[in-house]
């Protein structure tokens, strides 16, 4: 497979999709641009080696064209981080001339792919009452003129690089389809092979022992992960929200505690599977459990599966997280995907910031740490500790199928 280290980009045009949906303020200034960043060292390898650059995206979740989702907008930022002028085409089906033109060094960029529809492949605007049949032909008729959008935007290029770890679990024109017209001229940028590999790292022969710490607030929305790390891992520490459900699995008394009955059977299943695979599934004891969900609630310590009735577990205690610590240290791969307490209230945030410290401590002596998905990487990054673990994942959704073992529209649409 060609690689943009391995590729010649000497006189070619390269169209890389790209993830610029970076927050705005509401006069359009860029709040944060950890996305624009994450793809300049692959816009810069096609400049420096003599090539065009093509660069789309998406912005927002816009449902036609609007001010306020235009990516003209970002383009100040976008220079002064790539170092290069930028051209802007502000239909990004309309771009012939402006492409064509393009010299080697020189970069265009492509106006908010998800101003058309034809995007992501579904349909607008359809009636709220409209009949099935109705929905039927809509979906029809945006998938056959998907096909001259993706036509119209392969034709800008010689080659396609799918740099948006972010979207790449969905087959849209710019992620997936696009990639069949460059059969011999398609490969990842540098965002996407980092995430690929770090992802690998963990799930394909990872160094054992391999633990996987998984928290947040639902098993429901967990549970694919669940299932399919039980087949990989060596360990599992279960924290956040989720605790609950499997602590009532077991017949414990949680309180006001968060907990989902329509997955108490569920928890079971995966608490017997576990027993099976030789999984070792870790809590931990005690929880820090308050009498409201607020900061200023009255806490207190309590074992797991006492919890007093009106009380609610909020937060992982001191002795769960030496439990957690004596697992940590034993493990040579870890991967954590959700805060392991209420994370954003100070005083529940202990668990989380414990588990982020503990990550940081083995990845100085060598383990492979691995952080994805939403709400564990904010907790990381706000709690200084970004930089101090092995790899922090940028694609929310995309690294979540990803660990339940689905194949990415937008890695299978390059590898294929
Ligand atoms: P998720 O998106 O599933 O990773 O869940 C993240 C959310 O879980 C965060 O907003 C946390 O505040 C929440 N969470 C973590 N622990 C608990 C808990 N013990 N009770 C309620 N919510 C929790």
């Amino acid at each position: 497979m060609k690689t943009i280290d391995t590729y010649d980009f000497a006189g070619k045009k390269a169209i890389v999709r790209v993830d610029f949906n970076v927050p705005l303020d509401e006069n359009f200034h860029v709040t944060d641009d950890t996305r624009i960043r994450a793809a300049i060292p692959t816009l810069k390898k096609v400049l420096a080696g003599g090539g065009a650059l093509i660069i789309m995206s998406h912005l927002g979740r816009p449902k036609g064209p609007t001010e306020k989702y235009s990516l003209k907008h970002i383009i100040g930022r976008v220079e002064e981080l790539l170092g290069a002028k930028l051209q802007f085409a502000p239909d990004c089906q309309k771009a012939d001339a402006q492409a064509a033109a393009l010299k080697p060094g020189e970069v265009l960029l492509l106006e908010n792919l998800r101003f058309y529809a034809e995007e992501e492949g579904k349909p607008r605007g359809l009636a709220e009452d409209a009949s099935d049949e109705e929905k039927k032909a809509a979906k029809a008729a945006v998938k056959e003129s998907q096909k001259g959008f993706v036509a119209k935007l392969a034709s800008y290029a010689d080659c396609y690089i799918n740099d948006a770890f972010g979207t790449a679990h969905r087959a849209h024109a710019s992620t997936a389809l696009i990639a069949k017209y460059f059969p011999n001229d398609k490969m990842f940028g540098y965002v996407m092979e980092g995430e690929i590999r770090a992802i690998d790292k963990v799930l394909d022969n990872p160094a054992r022992p391999l633990t996987a710490i998984l928290g947040g607030a639902k098993v429901s929305s967990k549970i694919g992960i669940i299932e399919n790390l039980l087949e990989k891992v060596d360990n599992l520490i279960i924290g956040g929200g989720m605790v609950y459900t499997f602590v009532k699995a077991q017949g414990g008394q949680i309180g006001a505690s968060l907990c989902e009955d329509d997955q108490i059977e569920t928890a079971k299943n995966i608490l017997a599977k576990a027993e099976a695979r030789g999984v070792k599934i870790v809590f931990g004891d005690e929880v820090v459990v308050a009498d409201a969900f607020s900061n200023d609630a009255v806490r207190k310590v309590v074992r797991k599966d006492a919890i007093p009735e009106g009380w609610m577990g909020m937060d992982a205690a001191p002795s769960t997280v030496a439990t957690w610590k004596s697992v940590i240290e034993c493990s040579k791969t870890i991967l954590w995907n959700g805060p392991m307490g209420v994370f954003e209230m100070e005083n529940f945030a202990s668990g989380t910031r414990e588990m982020a410290r503990m990550l940081a401590e083995v990845t100085a002596k060598g383990t492979f740490t691995l952080v994805g998905g939403g709400d564990s990487v904010a907790a990381v990054s706000q709690m200084g500790f970004a930089d101090k673990v092995s790899y922090v994942s940028t694609g929310g959704g995309a690294m979540l199928e990803y660990l339940e073992g689905i194949e990415l529209p937008g890695i299978k649409a390059i590898r294929e």
